[in-house]
């Protein structure tokens, strides 16, 4: 079978030609039907020699989508020809977090020397994919699997961390979210679904804030020198200017951070997704929002993988998708690098 793998740090994947895996003890081998490109692909292809503790080579590809095509004599929980999306970080499987679907935060995390699919183990740019367990496989009924595969990170690390900030978006809150790209649309999506919250929408693109509105962002602004300012006077409550009760950053930058916490209003939530690699200075004294909690989400749990196909299925979430012929992949991943990708690459089997 076709599969694009990682041979060499710092070098594009390679188009491969490896043998279709046989699932052995609890594995599920999945005919993959649609797989997600991330910028995380980006970072694992672009990291230094020892940067990341996995041993190549190995397959790209950690937000897949497919069939159960074949069940080792351990597995249950799936029967062949199911639906399923993959729940992409893989943990140790024996600690009390990934007893309870809390894989993204398994206390065995730096010693396993991969941390999923595509991610140290061979993941799903490929026409099929081994599953260590049954477990990692959500039923997906009738989404199709072009919406299911990019839930499974782009829509289930955007729930992770609203659920995070949840108890603070009840009625006549406000939430903000930087960066309307591939996680953020769907968290503004999740947001409208999910809370009461009115949701103001920041990028530095165009197009990002029509998608933002097409997600239902309450108001979506460019960002600006006084971007911090605009943004408090919309906030809801007590006449608006109270700063927001929560900001979802999907950039993480030192200038998105500073807005961040210009916006928050005192007691607020901040989570951090993005991996921009800004830098946030903590003191105290200082000119910080007191009482803000500070939260770096990691992708999401199973059970919140359960919830974002559940409300897929319910319609509240509809991914922008741009399409790719598995072939394609390197096309997609230098249009992903210049930013030319609509919403979410999703790359299918030739
Ligand atoms: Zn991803
Ligand atoms: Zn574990």
């Amino acid at each position: 079978m076709r599969a694009l793998r990682l041979t060499e740090w710092g070098a594009p994947p390679v188009p491969t030609d490896v043998e279709r895996p046989v699932p052995r003890g609890a594995e599920v081998l999945v005919r993959v039907e649609a797989t997600g490109l991330c910028h995380s692909d980006l970072h694992v292809i672009d990291a230094a020699p020892g940067v990341l503790p996995y041993r190549l080579p190995f397959t790209l590809g950690h937000e897949i989508a497919g069939r159960v095509a074949a069940l080792a004599p351990e597995a249950d929980g799936v029967e062949a020809d199911d639906p399923v999306v993959v729940y992409g970080p893989w943990g140790c499987g024996g600690c009390d977090r990934c007893a309870t679907g809390r894989d993204n935060y398994c206390d065995r995390r730096d010693t396993l020397g991969r941390h999923g699919a595509g991610l140290g183990r061979d993941g799903g740019m490929a026409e099929y994919v081994l599953v260590p367990s049954a477990r990692h496989l959500v039923p997906i009924g009738d989404v199709p699997a072009e919406q299911a595969a990019p839930l499974s990170d782009a829509g289930l690390t955007s729930y992770h961390a609203v659920a995070g900030a949840r108890h603070a978006l009840g009625e006549g809150t406000t939430a903000v979210v930087i960066g309307i790209g591939g996680l953020g649309h769907l968290c503004v999506q999740i947001l409208r679904a999910t809370t009461a919250s009115r949701v103001l929408a920041v990028d530095v693109r165009e197009e990002a804030l029509a998608l933002a509105e097409r997600s239902g962002a309450h108001f979506a602004t460019l960002m600006r020198a006084d971007t911090a300012r605009v943004l408090r006077a919309r906030a809801q409550g007590a006449g608006g200017g109270t700063g927001a009760d929560a900001v979802f950053d999907f950039v993480g930058t030192d200038p998105t951070l500073d807005l961040a916490t210009a916006v928050l209003r005192p007691g607020g939530e901040l989570a951090v997704v993005g991996s921009g690699g800004g830098r946030l200075t903590v003191s105290k004294p200082g000119v910080l929002p007191p009482g803000f909690r500070l939260s770096l989400p990691f992708w999401g749990t199973r059970p919140e993988l359960a919830e974002v196909i559940g409300l897929a299925r319910s319609g509240a979430l509809h991914v922008e998708t741009e399409r790719f012929p598995l072939s394609a992949a390197p096309e997609a991943i230098d249009r992903l690098r210049g930013g030319r990708v609509r919403g979410r690459a999703v790359l299918v089997p030739d």
